[in-house]
């Protein structure tokens, strides 16, 4: 299980304006169909509290808690599977300051409601070693699980475009969050470099990148060379 991030302290008028801004499919295809086959629940990953627990903050809990049934407070117990340690572990890397949030599922899914953590999975805002938030880059314990990992081409350049306005926004009004992708980002820098890999950047001029993890540098790429993963090689 690994916790989806999201942010927070905003009115319930910003979160409402917030996910209005933030609402365009990542596809133009329903990527849960391509990736629920490979999940033996018959869920997509991303909806399924077994792979990812999503966590938000506190004030967009304040929004969702009265407007809709479709979430509540993680218990820790709505996956069968998970071990003490694994629920350990996610308590242990909870995000100060949040929340976490179990859903009704898939079937209940209700979309004005996602959290922005929903929103903008499997990718989060890449901020170089310079303090520079430059586009999307995914949340890579995922590769194996989510289709969109494997085919970057296909997100739409109007989710693209609606992430990065949304998080230009939220940096503007929280250094703490940017500090945290910052951070966040830095970890993908040292695992890729472990691995001597480069980290694909979906970058906001719209086009595609490889960013060396160790000087940096960044290399154009075609969208179709990217690499891909497990069962959608
Ligand atoms: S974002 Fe990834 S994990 Fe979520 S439904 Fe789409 S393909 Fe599946
Ligand atoms: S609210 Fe919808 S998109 Fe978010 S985890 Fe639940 S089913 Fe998936």
């Amino acid at each position: 299980m690994n916790i989806l991030k999201s942010v927070g302290d905003l009115s319930d008028q910003h979160i409402r304006d917030l996910y209005y801004g933030f609402d365009s499919p990542i596809a133009t295809l329903d990527c849960g169909r391509k990736c629920a086959p490979h999940n033996p629940s018959g869920k997509p990953f991303c909806c399924d509290v077994c792979h990812a627990v999503p966590a938000a903050y506190k004030s967009e809990w304040n929004y969702l808690e009265p407007n809709t049934m479709l979430w509540h407070v993680w218990r820790g117990d709505e996956c069968e599977s998970a071990t003490k340690r694994d629920r350990a572990r996610v308590k242990a890397e909870m995000p100060k300051d949040m929340i976490l949030l179990a859903c009704l599922g898939p079937s209940h899914c209700q979309r004005d409601f996602r959290a922005l953590s929903c929103r903008q999975f499997p990718f989060f805002p890449y901020v170089t070693s310079n303090y520079r938030f430059i586009g999307l880059a995914y949340e890579w314990e995922f590769e194996s699980k989510c289709w969109v990992i494997s085919n970057l081409s296909r997100v739409t350049r109007k989710y693209r475009e609606e992430f990065v306005r949304t998080y230009d926004h939220l940096f503007a009004l929280f250094q703490g969050e940017f500090d945290s992708y910052a951070h966040h980002s830095e970890r993908m820098r040292n695992h890729f470099s472990a691995h001597k890999r480069r980290i694909p950047i979906l970058h906001r001029n719209g086009k595609f990148y490889l960013v060396s993890p160790v000087n940096e540098r960044v290399e154009l790429i075609s969208p179709e060379k990217l690499q891909k993963f497990g069962p959608y090689r």
